[in-house]
């Protein structure tokens, strides 16, 4: 198996996942990302999805469960 967490960068400020090319947050306009997270969910309808609800999310896309330096 693939380890996907290699592909990607988590946003410190609101935990997206974003390919790591990626210079800008899409979500929260955040530049400042980390390789150090944990887990993922990903949130296609955040007013249906209840994974969304639980993490606080309000935007479609994936994101990290946790982030370091980050509760
Ligand atoms: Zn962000």
């Amino acid at each position: 198996m693939v380890s996907r967490r290699s592909q990607f960068k988590a946003c410190k400020n609101c935990g997206a996942l974003v390919p790591r090319d990626t210079k800008i947050c899409p979500v929260c306009r955040s530049t400042q990302f980390t390789d150090n997270w944990d887990g993922m969910i990903i949130i296609i309808d955040p007013k249906e999805s209840i994974a969304s609800s639980m993490a606080g999310r309000d935007k479609p896309g994936m994101y990290a469960i946790r982030v370091a330096g980050k509760k």
